[in-house]
């Protein structure tokens, strides 16, 4: 019998599992090499060839990329990190892991990224990174925070111990990709737009390896990218200088320890599922694609009530990782009401992201959230939609149709 539409259960954002990606796991549970081998330099070559970088290492998560970018950078004790209060906590978190002093800027008034202007009025001569969030999968203005960057120049102080940072002579930029890779920026995609990108491959995220990331990166002044490619394996294995494989070559096997590096490499497993993923993703950014245009569409009677930015036009390209609804009028309270009431009609919605001065780590610090009080308007009035390749059309219509009854 068929489901009728009134008993519809919506799920957020389920994996996107084929047949494919499960004969790929498949073949390298039978291999005989189930960690970190062949198929993660495969996953590798194949995504600096999709986003157009030099290279790329893949990690166990976006976060562990983030981390070892500052640890490449030696940034620590001493030193500002400016990024945005609108974004996960992983973005901030990192920079409190390594000792560095998170300082929030807020948000542009047209949309949900981090302001470029702030950022600018932010850089300090303690200042050594930005990290930038494309939220929803739709890019930063990296042309503006590049100009802010270079705007600034002459504030930069060298640091001891700080060799890369001091050849660039300026702030590095790291974009937190979390949510857009095959976005891109005035043809450029997102993976190549700042000097570090991070990309996740958590179970939610556009492409999923189950729990994954990757660190993009070309050159950095004089030091090639091959030379930072071995420093990141170096951190991502307890800066162990032979991996497990190339231990398993005849009389191979010692090895020392360069430095205490972390546990967080991509084991061939995920690597397998992540390809076979990528092998098909411009399908899924397409079918993405569609789904959100449909949500504009049916979201017609609520227009003037509703936002939800058309995100592609000559200069981005988006990679549809969120549907973000902004009711103009809405206050937090009305909007959780809202969240309770689709949930009672089977769709389940989320909020991305609670701004994290609201979070109790950074609260306890002393940041407070009417210091941004852009990122709070948008918090307060937004909820996410689902959004996902299994999404038929005919959901998208449920999802709207509960949602007109909600607000009117
Ligand atoms: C998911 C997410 C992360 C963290 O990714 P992991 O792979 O889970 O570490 C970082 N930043 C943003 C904006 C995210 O949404």
């Amino acid at each position: 019998m068929m489901r009728t539409k009134s008993r519809m259960k919506i799920p957020f954002s389920p994996p996107d599992i084929t047949l494919a990606d499960r004969l790929a796991v498949m073949k390298v549970l039978e291999s005989g090499w189930i960690t970190t081998g062949a198929v993660a330099k495969q996953f590798e070559q194949e995504l600096a060839r999709y986003v157009g970088v030099e290279r790329v290492a893949v990690l166990n998560s976006a976060t562990a990329a983030l981390e070892i970018a500052l640890r490449l950078l030696n940034i620590g004790e001493g030193d500002e990190v400016i990024t945005t209060p609108y974004t996960y906590a992983a973005s901030a978190n990192v920079i409190l892991h390594v000792g560095a002093t998170p300082v929030f800027v807020d948000i542009a008034s047209d949309g949900f990224n981090i302001d470029p202007h702030a950022v600018e009025r932010a850089i300090t001569a303690r200042t050594k990174a930005i990290i930038c969030v494309d939220i929803a999968g739709y890019p930063c203005d990296y042309h503006e925070l590049k100009r802010a960057i270079n705007e600034k120049k002459g504030l930069f102080v060298e640091k001891t111990g700080q060799a890369w940072l001091n050849d660039l002579g300026r702030v590095v930029l790291i974009a937190d990709a979390a949510h857009s890779l095959g976005a891109s920026y005035h043809g450029q995609c997102s993976g190549a737009l700042a000097d570090f990108t991070a990309f996740s491959f958590h179970a939610v995220k556009n492409l999923t390896t189950g729990e994954g990331g990757a660190l993009c990166f070309n050159a950095i002044a004089n030091t090639p990218s091959q030379a930072i490619y071995e420093q990141v394996m170096l951190w991502s294995l307890h800066g162990q200088n032979r991996d497990a494989l190339s231990k398993t070559r005849l009389g191979q096997w010692r090895y020392d320890i360069m430095f205490a590096g972390y546990k967080c490499n991509m084991t061939d497993m995920a690597a397998a599922l992540g390809l076979s993923q990528l092998q098909r993703y411009e399908e899924s950014l397409a079918k993405r694609k569609a789904l959100y245009e449909l949500y504009q569409q049916a979201l017609q009677p609520l227009a003037g009530q509703v936002q939800l930015p058309m995100w592609d036009d000559l200069h981005y390209r988006s990679a549809y990782h969120l549907a973000l609804v902004s009711f103009s009028e809405y206050t937090e309270e009305r909007r959780d009401e809202l969240i309770e009431q689709l949930a009672s009609k089977g769709v389940a919605t989320n909020v991305h992201f609670q701004p994290l001065p609201m979070l109790t780590a950074y609260s306890d610090r002393g940041y407070s959230m009417t210091d941004y009080p852009k990122a709070y308007t948008r918090y307060s009035q937004v909820i996410s939609l689902p959004l996902h390749t299994g999404l038929s059309p005919e959901q998208v219509e449920f999802v709207v149709e509960q949602l007109v009854a909600c607000v009117k």
